[in-house]
């Protein structure tokens, strides 16, 4: 008979003799497995096992807007937006068309026909947006609003609100960031993210596309032409992004009105809440109307209308 046999039971299965030598072998197993069968899962098991979180939201999921702040933190334009002037916009579309390249994009429309687009951005605001809408009602004034995805995401009923009204919803990003900023593929998600919030509550996607600060690219616009979209800037800025008072905004508005103009303005501005009837009633005095960005391109000189290009724009 071996002879530990000799010892009682007992002492057989006493802590000493038996657990000792094993409980780091069971403790080192326990440990091991997890991560060993992990390891062996299918991908799409183990994603099921990350927490869950609704996608393209930015506050449940953090991940993507971290991404922008940590590789480029001036990119976020939320309290600081300084659009890009009509000279320089002009002057960087004459240099583009001197070039010959052809970018799908809208400055202007038709300089014959007494037509305006008015377009408010950074919309959907809770307090404000409904305001706007109701003037808008009143007035029987149709407008664009590029709206940005994370707004939409809070305010979707907003949103459904000016398709249901007859305005136009254009994507103005997800985060509102300066794309000029970020890598290609973070350009692709800010303006996929943006489209697929509206998508999932206005159930159509968009066709018009305007850079936060009106800020682009050749990323930028080959991004925006491979999904279809046209690039839209503006005429006019009068800078109510800036907090200037409402008859400054009305004057400057209304001083450079033209054919075929695209005025830039704010939505959650109370100033160009105060000031809008009294724009659209004299802008309508001096003869001009009111359509949407689409009708305003559809009205385009055959000459100023840019062909789609589809992954193909010229270096810039
Ligand atoms: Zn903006």
């Amino acid at each position: 008979m071996p002879a530990y046999l000799h010892f009682p039971l007992s002492d057989q299965m006493s802590y000493k003799y038996f657990w000792r030598p094993i409980v780091p072998m069971l403790t080192a197993a326990v440990l091991i497995s997890p991560v060993h069968a992990a390891g062996k899962r299918p991908l799409a098991f183990r994603e099921k096992m990350q927490p869950m979180t609704r996608p393209g939201h930015a506050d449940d999921n953090p991940t993507a807007v971290d991404r922008i702040r940590k590789t480029a933190p001036g990119a976020f334009l939320n309290s600081a937006e300084i659009p890009q002037s009509q000279v320089e916009l002009l002057a960087k579309d004459t240099y583009e068309k001197s070039r010959g390249y052809r970018l799908n994009k809208i400055i202007r429309g038709n300089m014959d026909r007494k037509e305006i687009a008015l377009t408010f951005d950074d919309g959907p605001h809770e307090g404000y947006t409904l305001k706007l809408l109701q003037i808008l009602k009143q007035t029987h004034t149709p407008a664009t609003f590029f709206v940005v995805g994370k707004q939409v995401e809070k305010f979707p009923t907003l949103v459904q609100l000016e398709v249901i009204e007859g305005h136009e919803v254009g994507d103005h990003t997800y985060d509102h960031v300066n794309l000029n900023e970020l890598t290609p593929e973070m350009v692709e998600y800010e303006i996929d993210q943006c489209d697929r919030a509206i998508k999932r509550v206005t159930g159509s996607s968009v066709r018009f596309f305007r850079p936060p600060g009106g800020n682009y690219n050749k990323t930028v616009l080959s991004a925006a032409s491979r999904r279809g979209y046209i690039t839209a800037l503006w005429t006019d800025d009068p800078g109510d992004w800036a907090r200037i008072p409402g008859d400054v905004i009305l004057q400057r508005s209304l001083d450079r009105l033209e054919n075929g103009a695209i005025l830039l303005l704010h939505d959650g501005i109370q100033e160009t809440l105060d000031i809008l009837p009294q724009l659209i009633s004299e802008a309508r005095a001096r003869g001009y109307k009111f359509v949407t960005l689409s009708q305003l391109a559809m009205n385009r000189d055959k000459k100023d209308i840019e062909p789609m290009i589809v992954g193909k724009t010229k270096k810039f």
